[in-house]
């Protein structure tokens, strides 16, 4: 198995300050020796300790951007564009440009990730309507299969696996957009060019780590239909230079090897809200920031959530237009999204024969693979020597002074009582505890010497 995690951490920048350990939604980071070390099977790569560390030693690990000047001439490149990705560029730039400039940077082949969102948005409506449908019949409790929850952002999924997994049930269990259109792309790119599937290059522009971690540990199937996955930072002075050569917008069905455009439901899902408003629904929830999505997935858990037929939750502030990946903030990316998403609305009504999105009905596959919890929050596999443990945890929580600190390198008092019952810490790890100790020491010294 592949790498689990895509964040990585540079030993000589980090200074052990501790301000990442608090941030992690899964209290995947403690400061060993001070430095700061990630627990492989924790992470879920959202990027919280990339945004908050000051000194910069966390970064995600992306591949390295293709020479496309010298590369086998038989192996076509074929790009994935986010719907993200159009949002970190202003006016003049229209989404037919920065496509055009893909081919400028020497891609063979470009998609828009926004059609396989428009296959998971009509996928979704089916199964919305299929379990109302249950529910009305008196076949299933409205609590039972609702809300549904999607699964579009890898790293949400991640984390119900881990610390919800009841909730696994209520995602909507099929293909990303990203995979769906990569799945796409292969086939269309196979049969107009004659060649096996296996010899296309796919290439994902992506806005966050958690889209990598997914190419290598794909969930919901055994191999991901990307190649390789782009840092969105690293492309954008190429995309932006390309698009200062060409200031002038021509038809996108000119476009050499370019499949048609989207349609505008699927350009919508860069933003925080943009999928679920593509429902038939008015019973749903857009949440974004992986600390409130943890919020509503407590509600969710402890059936406080009343009444949602869908929830959209996103890992990044503003959905993937904020993920830790992309250049333009957040607020000025939503402000450009609403553009690129009115223009989309009016291409469609000028020419809808022009987009692709009925087309793509078929394209949304079902996981082939059970989505599997994960197990690294448990204290043990075996229940009863995991209650035991647990009770040790409580009884040395009691002795600790409950400030959660962070001194000690562990995030809370409560984590670092976990790591000393699992045998990753000491109780002097803690300075205060340290200090009585040292004291006991001088004391019994003193006595000695008596
Ligand atoms: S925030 Fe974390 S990774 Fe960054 S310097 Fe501090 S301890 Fe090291
Ligand atoms: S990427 Fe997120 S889950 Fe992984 S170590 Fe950083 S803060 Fe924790």
């Amino acid at each position: 198995m592949g790498k689990l995690h895509s964040v990585s951490l540079n030993r000589d920048r980090c200074m052990g300050c501790t301000n990442c350990i608090k941030g992690c939604p899964t209290e995947a980071i403690r400061v060993r020796d001070g430095k700061a070390c990630i627990d492989e099977n924790r992470c879920i790569d959202c990027g919280e300790c990339i945004r908050i560390c000051p000194h910069h030693a966390k970064s995600a690990q992306c591949d390295p951007f293709p020479d496309l000047t010298s590369r086998n001439a038989s192996k076509p490149a074929a790009v994935l564009l986010p719907p993200s990705l159009y949002a970190q560029f202003g006016p003049p730039a229209t989404r037919s440009m920065i496509i055009r400039s893909m081919y400028a940077i020497g891609f063979d082949f470009v998609y828009e990730v926004a059609i396989g969102a428009e296959a998971c948005s009509l996928r979704t409506r089916e199964i919305i309507a299929e379990k109302r449908a249950l529910v009305q019949s008196g076949g299933s409790d409205f609590s039972s299969v609702f809300p549904l929850i999607s699964s579009a952002c890898p790293v949400v999924v991640r984390l119900i696996q881990m610390k919800y997994k009841a909730l696994i049930p209520h995602l909507i269990p099929f293909d990303s957009p990203m995979e769906i259109t990569a799945g796409f792309a292969r086939k269309d790119i196979a049969s107009k060019l004659a060649i096996s599937p296996d010899a296309i290059d796919i290439y994902f522009l992506s806005p966050c780590p958690s889209k990598r971690t997914v190419t290598i540990n794909p969930l919901g199937q055994n191999k991901s239909e990307v190649n390789f996955v782009l840092a969105l930072h690293d492309v954008y002075p190429l995309i932006l230079s390309a698009l200062e050569k060409e200031q002038k917008d021509t038809d996108a069905a000119t476009l050499h090897a370019f499949v048609g455009l989207a349609g505008s439901e699927g350009v919508q899902w860069a933003c925080a809200g943009g999928e679920a408003s593509t429902l038939d629904t008015e019973k749903y929830m857009a949440v974004d920031g992986i600390h409130n999505v943890i919020s509503i997935l407590d509600e969710i858990e402890n059936e406080r959530l009343k009444d949602i037929e869908f929830v959209e939750p996103s890992c990044c502030f503003g959905g993937c237009i904020g993920g830790p990946l992309t250049v333009t903030n957040p607020f000025s990316a939503k402000a450009r999204m609403r553009g690129f998403i009115k223009a989309a609305i009016d291409d469609e009504e000028r020419s809808p024969d022009k987009f692709l999105r009925f087309r793509h009905l078929q394209l949304a596959s079902s996981w082939k693979i059970p989505l599997e919890a994960n197990n690294s929050m448990q204290l043990d596999a075996d229940i009863n020597t995991a209650m035991d443990k647990y009770e040790q945890m409580e009884r040395i929580l009691e002795t600790l002074p409950g400030l959660d600190c962070g001194a000690c390198g562990a995030p809370t008092c409560a984590a670092l009582a976990e790591d000393i019952v699992q045998g990753n810490a000491l109780e002097t790890d803690c300075i205060i505890k340290l200090k009585e100790h040292i004291r006991k020491v001088a004391q019994d010294i003193n006595l000695l010497d008596l």
